[in-house]
């Protein structure tokens, strides 16, 4: 039966397989079919509607359906696992354990963290999260519960509804009730809607009030949030408003947990299923309707193996359901607006934030020649000022973690490149180590400069831990957190950051774009650009798209409650068009000038692209490669696709290799999906595309 997993024997082991379809094909050589050895369940693992979304993401990502199967599928189903709940390990204090004074185990420390840690969490912690707060912590464990203080239980992967009082739905504004109500009368077939909404403008109740009319029809919703998005505050959100529930699958989990989440999903009883990216594949009983929050932004595309787009998967699989979705952000993706505006999608829009908060105002502070300290010009610290003595937070944004982006010789210019990429390395922890951004090598910061024995070596330029230096001197005695990938490797990490937020400890926060989204701050009144000015020159033809939502988001951290918000942009560039549009008209105007740009260019939405990229320890291979690629595609002359290419790639060393892509343009896709059928299977037997890794990319977001 199709979806049912079988084992076949390769060679000397066996491999888990999965039946797509059955067939009466006799023609085949038999030599090249491998038997069944055995079938691992009588009843397929996922529906038939799965399998057709998969084989339509093989097909149109061009890519190997075993790895689409591969990547949708949790892994212990892969390895063979029998396709059953088991609950997930979880340790909590017994009445006993509740009396302790963990204080007064000063001879087992670790104990004594463990049981701090489980009063924190009277409700009990799985043993991942465990995992992600204590080393080692199983012996310890042990211990305790030898004294019966903690107990370990097995429970459902699934997140219950919130103890206590369930919040009640606002009473939504007419512009959130418009959209609901269109909403709504879309569910029970295939349609596409675009909730276009300014940060603050109550999107996520909307979605809300849509998710409640699913489940009293006792259908399920399916929510996909970006990476950063999928936060214990969101989770909450959630858990206070509706009695059943949740399934929540992301990068986090351990196979058990996602494993027991996605059955969860697919039996049915998990009533809502949020996650992230992946999740698109999961399973479900009933399904009622796809939401995905934040649709523009970069991390539901998948930058290596089956480069998916989560969200273009989302749109053909409600299609393949006969379910509505919905795409919501406050900067939408031009590709979206561009359906929106053929009348493909519906459009639905708020444009007035939720309840009494105002729009921030937007300026620009020209920086050409002004003293800096750190990155900050003088007018920039003096409104922080202002604002902090208002009792107001102060965020400041800048796109770039570490110390600084690189190290210089003031003797001879010497300046500290990656040994493996065409790169430099940033300078972190302080001044005393290097790193390259790109593939991760890392070495201590030279001491003297390797060129002249020159001491005189110099960070340039700021990043975040260099910025929040210099603010803890200007600002000396303020509260203070900096919020990037360095500081929040760590699980609990953020959520102690984002607490001293939210309790007023902190007034100043300094972080990367992890700060841009989703975040609600009530009382955050500034928000300072550091420098955009990276964004504004770039060979990427979407990075001007990219930094306009960027700027769009962050701006949207200010002034979310009573207060007013004010936004202050530092830039050499004060008169760049794209700056002027964005502050005087806003994004939708933004948008519009950009999808004209983008018409008469001839790029996408207006047509469409895919990249063969290649690379190779050996610098010829690549370039010679894709040469050849180029040759075959015109020998099979077909038309209506364009050869761009090949060319070196922008970062033309990386990790040690040396790269190159060819790119494909077309004005229909029929055309481009035509070619890249035979193409790719004559590449596959091609002598001289066994010595690099090569890889295609279709709608490729990054250009690199
Ligand atoms: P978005 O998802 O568009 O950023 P949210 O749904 O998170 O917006 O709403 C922003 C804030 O406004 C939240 O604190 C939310 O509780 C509040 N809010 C949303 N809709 C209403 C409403 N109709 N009345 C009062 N407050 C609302
Ligand atoms: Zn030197
Ligand atoms: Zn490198």
């Amino acid at each position: 039966m199709p979806g049912v997993r079988v084992k076949v024997s390769f060679g000397r082991s066996e491999t888990v397989g999965l039946v797509l379809a059955l067939s009466d094909e006799k023609e085949r050589s038999t030599a090249k079919l491998k038997a069944i050895s055995a079938a691992l369940e009588t009843r397929s693992v996922i529906h038939t509607t799965d399998i057709s979304l998969l084989q339509w993401a093989s097909d149109y990502y061009a890519h190997p359906i075993g790895e689409v199967i591969f990547s949708a599928l949790p892994s212990l189903l892969r390895q063979g696992e029998p396709a059953e709940r088991r609950g997930v390990e979880h340790w909590r204090l017994t009445c006993r354990g509740a009396r302790q004074e963990p204080d007064q185990l000063t001879r087992a420390p670790r104990q004594a963290a463990l049981l701090r840690l489980l009063m924190d969490h009277p409700e009990g912690l799985s043993a991942s999260t465990i995992n992600e707060r204590q080393d080692n912590w199983r012996p310890s464990m042990r211990k305790l519960a030898e004294k019966e203080w903690v107990v370990r239980e097995q429970r459902p992967a699934l997140l219950l509804p919130a103890a206590g009082a369930r919040d009640k739905a606002p009473t939504l504004n007419a512009e959130q009730q418009a959209a609901l109500a269109s909403l709504c009368t879309g569910l029970g077939h295939f349609g596409v809607s675009l909730l276009d909404g300014v940060t603050g403008s109550g999107k996520t109740e909307v979605y809300l009030g849509l998710i409640a009319r699913v489940l009293a029809c006792g259908e399920q919703a399916l929510v996909l949030v970006p990476e950063i998005g999928l936060t214990p505050q969101l989770l909450d959100r959630f858990r206070r408003r509706f009695p059943v529930p949740m399934a929540v699958l992301h990068s986090g989990l351990s196979d058990r947990e996602r494993l027991d989440a996605w059955l969860a999903a697919r039996d049915g009883e998990a009533a809502i299923v949020i996650g992230t990216r992946s999740a698109v594949f999961t399973p479900l009983a009933r399904p009622g309707v796809i939401i995905l929050d934040e649709e523009h932004d970069a991390s539901f595309k998948q930058q290596d193996g089956f480069r998916y787009s989560a969200r273009d998967v989302a749109v053909k699989r409600a299609q393949l359901e006969n379910i509505p979705v919905l795409l919501g952000s406050a900067t939408p993706s031009l590709e979206t607006l561009h359906n929106a505006r053929l009348g493909r999608y519906s459009h639905l829009r708020l444009s007035e934030r939720a309840g009494n908060a105002r729009h921030p105002e937007l300026a620009v502070l020209d920086v050409r020649k002004q003293p800096m300290n750190s990155g900050l010009s003088l007018a920039l610290v003096n409104a922080m000022r202002r604002h902090l003595d208002a009792d107001g937070q102060v965020l400041l944004f800048l796109n770039r973690r570490g110390y600084a982006p690189t190290l210089l010789c003031h003797d001879c210019g010497w300046v500290a490149k990656c040994r493996r990429c065409d790169a430099h390395m940033t300078l972190f922890a302080g001044r005393k180590r290097l790193r390259c951004h790109h593939c991760g090598s890392e070495r201590p910061a030279d001491p003297a400069c390797p060129e002249c024995r020159g001491s005189e070596l110099r960070p340039v330029g700021a990043g975040t831990e260099r910025l929040e230096e210099a603010l803890q001197g200007l600002f000396p005695g303020i509260g203070m957190v900096r919020i990037d990938r360095d500081t929040t490797r760590r699980k609990g990490a953020m959520q102690a950051l984002l607490d001293s937020v939210h309790d007023g400890s902190a007034r100043i926060l300094v972080g990367t774009q992890m700060l841009a989204k989703g975040h609600h701050f009530p009382e955050v009144t500034l928000v300072g650009m550091v420098d955009v000015d990276q964004g504004l020159f770039s060979a990427d033809f979407r990075a001007t798209e990219r930094m306009a939502q960027l700027i769009t988001q962050v701006a949207g951290r200010a002034g979310r409650a009573q207060r007013p918000g004010q936004v202050l942009i530092q830039t050499h560039h004060p008169d760049h068009p794209l700056l002027q549009r964005l502050l005087r008209e806003g994004y939708a105007a933004f948008a519009h000038a950009a999808l004209e740009e983008r018409r008469q260019a001839n790029l996408p939405p207006f047509s469409y692209l895919a990249l063969l990229r290649a690379e190779a320890v050996d610098g010829e291979l690549p370039l010679r490669f894709l040469r050849q690629a180029r040759e075959l595609a015109e020998a099979m002359q077909l038309r209506g696709v364009q050869l761009l290419g090949p060319i070196p790639a922008p970062m033309e060393r990386r990790a040690g290799r040396v790269r190159a892509q060819l790119l494909l343009q077309a004005n229909r896709r029929v055309d481009l999906h035509r070619l890249l059928d035979p193409w790719l299977q004559q590449l596959e037997t091609d002598k001289l595309g066994r010595k690099v890794r090569w890889s295609v990319d279709v709608d490729p977001q990054e250009m690199f």
